[in-house]
């Protein structure tokens, strides 16, 4: 049954999602689950100034790419809709003019030059931080100076204007974040925050809480960049009469080597992603994502997943379902999390190792061209995968498994390669001649008994063996090798590598 519980993830369509922002929908999206709640993506959109095409849809597949499926959302539907903050642009302008009415708010008609020229001046009086404020606000052009006759004429002229929040002087905001605890901010502290535009739309703040309201939110889980925001909404849902919600502020995203907030520059800088999908913007510039680095999304997510939070136990590796299981918004810590490239890798590696043989075959045909079937694909990625990180370094590290070895790895070649090692092969090919059942083990016995044979130690002879067979000087079990390439490929490889070698 659904406990209630509603939170959103309510992006800004300004570019690419930053993996901060995937962080923010995640822990909505484990919250949600947790606690048999609905899980909503809301687009906030209503700065037309920073809108970005294509930044909606980038956000979206984005998050099915990462499996955060929305319960709500623009696409998807649900009885709060529509979903796009532009869409709901008319109903937006009758709660700016309640809290007018109120007097919780005001109209303010001070064109854009008439303020620049106060805090010029400001400026010069050695003022630099001039602010529209409770203090200011009595020598301005708005509703509060201006005689109702004239406001009115105003308005009935078309005069441009914008409504202000009416900020109470020196009264102390509180309010319980479930991460950091009580927060107190003295108004005198906050300006008169613009609520409603004179292009005829909401700011994000008036559109923020009134769809928060209305769409019945109960948790707003949110980055701690929102977190001086918090009193003036907190202020708003007073003014309205309205019960706000629980607030979290999740704590920043440090870069690996310093106290910053991880940004696109760092990752160009060390060379790791930051973003979840590539973005290219108009002007061609690539902000470099995990799907095309080749991370696998659960290994991606599982990464996010502790870059804030911790299970409190020593446990590591958590799928989707372990992470709605164990999560909880008590053990999301205060302190800035700095983000691990090397960590990154290594919880691809555990995923990759865990992957099953058939689906790394199927992942590694999207991105190469190879002509064998897929129960060969299957076995290649079985003897590969242990010494890749990523689905594309089996190719890199087993290339010669598809095709025959060009040159032969010349340290090993001037290290083992001995004028009676052609012979020594020769006498080896022959043992495998004769063997019938050419498969791992076989071989494998078969190797040690031409050892006994000899009288010579695996080190003098298998990488000969090796060398002949891949070019390579390491790489995984030989004797599987041998298996997969099969007895008649195997042969034909010695004899070419020993017509080259001598
Ligand atoms: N639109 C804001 C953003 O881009 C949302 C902040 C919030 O969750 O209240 O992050």
């Amino acid at each position: 049954m659904n406990s209630g519980v509603r939170v959103r993830f309510a992006p800004s369509p300004t570019g690419p999602l930053h993996m901060g922002g995937v962080r923010t929908a995640l822990y909505n999206y484990l919250f949600a689950k947790k606690n048999n709640g609905t899980f909503i993506i809301r687009i906030e959109d209503t700065d037309q100034t920073r809108f970005v095409p294509g930044a909606q849809d980038y956000i979206m597949d984005a998050l099915a790419w990462c499996g955060i499926t929305p319960d709500e959302g623009p696409g998807i539907g649900g009885e709060f809709g529509p979903y796009v903050q532009s869409e709901r642009q008319a109903m937006y302008k009758p709660y700016a003019e309640e809290l007018v009415k109120n007097d919780k708010a005001y109209y303010a008609f001070d064109t854009p030059e008439e303020l620049d020229n106060v805090r010029e001046q400001a400026k010069q009086m050695g003022m630099p931080n001039w602010q529209y404020n409770s203090v200011t606000r009595v020598s301005l052009k708005n509703s509060l100076t201006l005689s109702a006759d004239d406001v009115k004429a105003r308005l009935e002229a078309g005069e441009p204007y914008v409504i202000r929040m009416k900020m109470p002087r020196n009264h102390d905001v509180r309010f319980e974040d479930v991460i950091r605890g009580w927060v107190v901010v003295n108004t005198n502290n906050l300006d008169d925050k613009v609520l409603f535009k004179s292009d005829g739309m909401p700011t994000y703040h008036l559109a923020n809480i009134v769809d928060d309201h209305t769409m019945e939110i109960t948790h707003v889980i949110r980055g701690e960049e929102w977190l001086p925001s918090a009193p003036l909404h907190v202020l708003l849902y007073e003014a309205f009469g309205w019960e706000a919600p629980k607030f979290a502020h999740l704590p920043l995203l440090l870069r690996p080597d310093g106290n910053g907030k991880l940004s696109k520059r760092d990752g160009d800088r060390l060379g790791f992603p930051v973003f979840p999908t590539n973005w290219i913007t108009a002007e061609g510039e690539l902000y470099s994502g995990y799907r095309e680095n080749g991370y696998l999304p659960a290994a991606f997510i599982n990464m996010l997943a502790f870059l804030g939070w911790n299970p409190g136990t020593t446990q590591e590796i958590f799928s989707m379902e372990e992470l709605i299981e164990a999560f909880t918004l008590e053990r999301v810590g205060k302190a800035g999390a700095k983000f691990d490239p090397d960590k990154t890798k290594w919880f691809q590696q555990q995923y990759l190792k865990a992957s099953t043989d058939e689906e790394l075959a199927a992942l590694f045909r999207k991105e190469f061209d190879v002509d064998v079937t897929d129960p060969q694909l299957a076995s290649f990625c079985h003897l590969m995968k242990e010494r890749a990180t990523f689905v594309k370094d089996m190719m890199t590290e087993g290339a010669y498994l598809f095709d025959r070895p060009e040159s032969f790895d010349e340290q090993t070649v001037s290290k083992k390669w001995k004028p009676e090692s052609g012979a020594l092969m020769t006498e080896w090919k022959e043992q495998l001649v004769n063997l019938t059942d050419f498969v791992p083990a076989s071989i494998e016995a078969t190797f040690k008994a031409f050892l006994e044979q000899k009288q010579l130690g695996i080190g003098a002879v298998l990488p000969l063996f090796r060398l002949l067979v891949t070019g390579a000087g390491t790489g995984p079990s030989m004797f599987e090798i041998a298996a997969f390439l099969g007895k008649e490929e195997c042969l034909a490889r010695m004899d070419q590598g020993l017509s080259v070698l001598g």
